[in-house]
């Protein structure tokens, strides 16, 4: 018998009986479309990222990052022994205009206590780092150079989870 049944195997669906089942229970995933035409996961640009403003979404984003990088080690199976997500680790750089600034200095507050690795640049310094942006009515920037965020395949980290 079952311990757990999860209906719909999106990628929420697959990563919780996938650590649900390196956790030893026994898990079964109800799909009602194995094409997935309906689902959201297809349609996500993948973007994996920490810069967020709750804590608890920093904290996910770096678990998730950790994952990430060790898709090859953790989802080979001896049907797929080379697992992928076509990671792209570029970054993100997140520009604020005034009205907005504020809001991510102390979202930066929770990104430091967090160890984010997140840094932080004046709108009026931003050329010097991305020269071919315009950052007219850009008060603040903050962005990541670490390798710490950038974008996967999300049908490819599916398949590598699901398998
Ligand atoms: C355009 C776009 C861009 C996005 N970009 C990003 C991004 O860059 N980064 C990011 O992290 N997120 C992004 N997202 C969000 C992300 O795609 C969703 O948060 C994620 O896909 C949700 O996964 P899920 O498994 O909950 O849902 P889904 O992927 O929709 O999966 C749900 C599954 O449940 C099945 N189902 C539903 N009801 C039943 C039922 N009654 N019985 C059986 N099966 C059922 C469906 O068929 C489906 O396969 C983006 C989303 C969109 C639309």
């Amino acid at each position: 018998m079952d311990d757990v049944v999860i209906v719909g195997g999106g990628i929420i669906g697959a990563a919780t009986a996938y650590f649900l089942s390196m956790e030893g229970r026994k898990v079964k995933v109800i799909e009602r479309d194995p094409t997935y035409k309906t689902a959201s996961f297809p349609l996500s640009l993948g973007g994996f990222r920490r810069q967020f403003f709750q804590k608890e979404n920093i904290l996910l984003g770096k678990f998730a990052r950790e994952f990430i990088f060790k898709i090859p080690e953790l989802l080979k199976t001896k049907k797929n022994p080379n697992p992928t997500a076509s990671m792209v680790p570029n970054g993100y750089l997140l520009m604020f205009g005034p009205e907005h600034a504020e809001e991510q200095y102390k979202a930066l507050e929770n990104h430091r206590e967090c160890d984010a690795g997140t840094k932080n640049i004046k709108g009026s310094e931003l050329n010097k780092i991305f020269p071919y942006i315009n950052n007219e009515g850009i008060e603040t920037a903050t962005y990541t150079d670490n390798k710490s965020e950038g974008w996967i395949d999300p049908f490819m980290f599916h398949s590598a989870l699901k398998k």
